[in-house]
């Protein structure tokens, strides 16, 4: 059984709203995932390789949320909160512990916006809740021009290569589940999209992955996407650049020196790289009649 902490806030405001997710708070239910991403950028020696095996419930998450949130209501700071940003929210354990389902609740009780991103079909089960939100949520005043929606469902796909998707993230749900799941959400009205985070290159980065990812999100009902590179962060022994590295030297040696050349310095690949990979994601995009990004 997963840890249970008693944690001092649950509801993050942050100094400035993100530009690519529109979110102004994040949530985060769990500490750790037990989807087990070797790319997360959460990684680290706090969670250890295994993630699923440190996972802490933050059980009193419920009634601070209900005390947090009510105050931001009282004075109208009404924002996009992000469900969850360093988590996974339905993880297999929110079955049968409901935090998430609790949270959504008192989401809905102060009508604020909010934007839940998953791999996960376990989202299905709270669609009758996320339903009411879209529908009463108050956004905030500069968002509504540009908004039509007070919740937003991003599904988060790295590869649509299964058996690449099992290596990579071993404890979530298969591309095609994802999929599907995504399809649904849509069939019932929601606003949903796909997040193309991490795009791999080398392996998911090619003009043909690009378009079939492009083309598959809009076959199963998106009605944006948004795509970005891989980062890989730190040197110990649980981080995500040693995980990943580890990954490639036993599947991919070949692409051991492309990776060293584009991570020279940095976390992230070179900025030429990111900025030639958005203008090719634009353009497919436009050829497919598909928004790039939220709004
Ligand atoms: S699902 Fe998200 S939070 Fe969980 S391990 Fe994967 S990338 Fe990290």
């Amino acid at each position: 059984m997963p840890e249970e902490i008693q944690v001092k806030s649950i509801l993050n405001k942050h100094k400035k709203r993100d530009d690519w997710f529109l979110d102004d708070y994040s949530v985060n239910p769990y500490s750790g995932c037990s989807f087990n991403c070797i790319y997360c950028y959460i990684r680290g020696s706090k969670y250890g390789e295994n993630m699923a095996k440190t996972l802490s419930v933050k059980v009193n998450a419920p009634e601070l949320l209900e005390r947090q949130l009510s105050r931001r209501a009282e004075k109208g700071e009404y924002g996009i909160i992000a469900l969850s940003s360093s988590t996974e929210p339905y993880m297999p354990l929110e079955e049968k512990l409901k935090i998430t389902r609790k949270l959504l609740k008192i989401i809905l009780k102060y009508r604020f916006p909010v934007e839940v991103a998953t791999k996960s079909n376990l989202v299905l089960r709270d669609l009758d809740i996320l339903k009411e939100i879209d529908k009463k949520a108050i956004l905030p005043s500069d968002l509504k021009p540009r908004l039509k929606h007070g919740l937003i469902i991003l599904f988060s796909i790295s590869t649509l290569d299964e058996r690449l998707a099992k290596i990579l993230e071993p404890g979530a749900p298969v591309p095609e589940k994802r999929l599907e799941t995504m399809k649904k959400c849509k069939d019932e009205g929601l606003f949903t999209g796909m997040c193309f985070i991490p795009v791999l290159p080398f392996l998911s980065d090619s003009e043909e992955q690009l378009e079939e990812m492009i083309k598959t999100a809009k076959k199963y009902g998106a009605d944006f996407i948004f795509v970005g590179g891989l980062t890989l962060f730190g040197n110990g022994q649980a981080d995500s650049r040693t995980l990943y590295y580890r990954f490639l030297e036993r599947y991919y040696p070949e692409l051991v020196p492309k990776y060293k050349s584009l991570y020279r310095i940095f976390a992230s690949p070179s900025k030429e790289y990111l900025k030639k990979l958005e203008e090719r994601s634009k353009e497919i995009c436009k050829k497919h009649n598909i928004r790039y990004k939220i709004v």
